[in-house]
């Protein structure tokens, strides 16, 4: 994977690349969980009559439905930010940032393995 040289460098990136995969194994489950959780839920809808617009339950579904999904896509969403962290990283452009090619600052990829901004363009 890594080029002939900047070996300490390589080094980081690897160590980088290990904290994005854990990272990316967290969300994975925890995106599992939610897509769980939303197949449960479907199966208590399906449940309740069509008709059942003012039944109380219906509503608390509804609610806790809006609430999952909303989930389930910021999950979605982190594990898009973290594969593309990693493409980036396999590319050699981990370390600066996406959108105005200044590097970024290693406290923060630290903190946030999966950054691709730096902190003013994230702002
Ligand atoms: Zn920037």
């Amino acid at each position: 994977m890594a080029e002939d040289g900047e070996l300490a460098e390589a080094a980081s990136d690897d160590a980088r690349a290990a904290r994005i995969a854990a990272r990316r194994r967290e969300v994975e489950s925890q995106l599992r969980e939610v897509e769980g959780q939303l197949a449960e839920l479907r199966a208590a809808r399906g449940a309740l009559h069509d008709d059942d617009e003012h039944d109380p339950d219906g509503v608390s579904l509804s609610s806790e439905w809006s609430r999952l999904e909303g989930l389930r896509r910021e999950e979605a969403a982190a594990l898009d930010a973290l594969d593309e962290a990693a493409a980036r990283l396999a590319r050699g452009e981990g370390g600066t940032c996406a959108t105005c090619g200044r590097p970024i600052d290693p406290a923060r990829l630290e903190a946030r393995p999966g950054a691709t901004s730096c902190i003013a363009c994230a702002a």
